[in-house]
């Protein structure tokens, strides 16, 4: 069982009805969330979405308008920030410049007058954990960006929170320190099984660290799911859009067997999607399709459902992929992307070439909009 699976886990944290708002301004809308013990979860959604007015109700320094956020079953309204189990890090990290590592990482303990021998084993713990116990005498200008992130993580764990807020936690590291960065993340939140929330702006990273994903907009949640969920089975184009790269063909449908038959231009045969998804007669509709999942070749290929034929207008190389922009007859442009195993992109593909794309009836997903 994963928590969010598991019917005896214990939700951590509930949202229940909660609305946010800035003088006339909705930053929030009524929106209700569990986010479970143990969880890995990530906040997603465009700028202005209201993410950041999450974090800063769960830590505290923002009330909410109207509804409650629970922990651990308790409504924390009330609570201050500094009396809640929560701890937020910020991309600056805020260290003290003037105090060592282990000063750094021990600031909050002794703030809270543990006693020195407690203080003393938190920190080594926490050092170990961050594997940064031969830095421990050093100041933070003496050691690298990827270690002073390590060291507010460390800082921000030492008080054992319920829950760490993270707030683009990797956003000063470049993007290969950032990748590993990602890994060590997850190895960590694993290890201490605080919970951890998350708020990126780079959806890859969403998909990478986290059990599960909240996607937003405008105040609202439009689905909250595991990557994968998210990723294959979009319920809306928005979704299906902000998540990855998608090819999405408007068209109009009609029921049919285990799925949808959809029709969208003149000229080009009918679509056809399988789906548990009651869209009730359908109607106007969207198919998103994912580009790896369209085939791409010169000769037509037999017994195919989803078949139509383009020539090509682009080809991306990007290494390990190459992504092709196909022009149907009826106008659409299709990306279609193919792996790169061999040694070099297919070389039998090129500009204007006229192609065969399709798909199986499984690879589209039908979406009311
Ligand atoms: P970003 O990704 O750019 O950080 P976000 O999703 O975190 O965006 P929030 O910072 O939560 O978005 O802001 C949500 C909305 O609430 C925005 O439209 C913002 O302008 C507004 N907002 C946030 N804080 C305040 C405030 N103190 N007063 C007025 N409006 C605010």
């Amino acid at each position: 069982f994963e928590p969010w699976e598991d019917p005896d886990q214990k939700p951590l944290i509930q949202f229940r009805n909660v609305t946010k708002r800035f003088g006339a301004f909705t930053a929030i809308d009524n929106l209700s969330l569990d986010i479970f013990e143990r969880e890995f979860f990530a906040l997603l959604g465009p700028s202005g979405c209201g993410k950041t007015t999450m974090m800063r109700m769960l830590a505290g320094f923002e009330a909410v308008s109207e509804g409650a956020i629970y922990l651990s079953g308790q409504d924390i309204g009330p609570v201050p920030p500094n009396k809640r189990a929560v701890n937020m890090m910020f991309q600056s990290y805020a260290l003290f410049p003037h105090l060592s590592i282990w000063d750094n990482i021990a600031f909050g303990l002794k703030r809270d007058r543990l006693p020195k021998n407690a203080i003393g084993d938190r920190v080594s713990e926490m050092l170990k954990l961050t594997r940064l116990e031969k830095f421990a005498h050093r100041k933070p200008h003496q050691i690298s960006g990827g270690q002073r992130q390590r060291v507010a993580l460390a800082r921000s764990l030492a008080k054992a929170p319920k829950l760490l807020l993270l707030d683009e936690p990797l956003g000063a590291l470049d993007k290969k320190l950032r990748q590993d960065t990602q890994f060590e993340l997850m190895d960590i939140q694993e290890k201490t099984g605080t919970t951890f929330v998350i708020v990126t702006h780079d959806q890859e990273e969403a998909m990478t660290v986290a059990s599960r994903v909240a996607v937003m907009d405008e105040g609202r949640l439009i689905q909250v799911d595991t990557p994968a969920r998210i990723y294959e089975t979009p319920t809306s184009v928005y979704v299906a859009d902000f998540i990855g790269d998608v090819n999405i063909i408007e068209g109009h449908g009609t029921k049919s067997g285990d799925g949808y038959d959809v029709t969208f231009a003149e000229g080009q045969p009918v679509l056809h999607a399988k789906t548990s998804r009651d869209l009730g007669s359908a109607g106007k509709c969207y198919l998103a399709i994912r580009p790896e999942k369209v085939s791409i070749s010169a000769e037509k290929p037999e017994g195919k459902t989803n078949l139509v034929k383009g020539a090509i207008l682009d080809i991306a190389y990007l290494g390990n992929l190459s992504t092709y922009h196909v022009k149907l007859a009826s106008g659409q442009i299709i990306k279609a992307q193919t792996a790169n195993t061999r040694r070099i992109a297919r070389r039998d593909l090129t500009w204007e070439d006229e192609v065969w794309l399709s798909w199986t009836e499984t690879a589209a997903v039908v979406l009311e909009s």
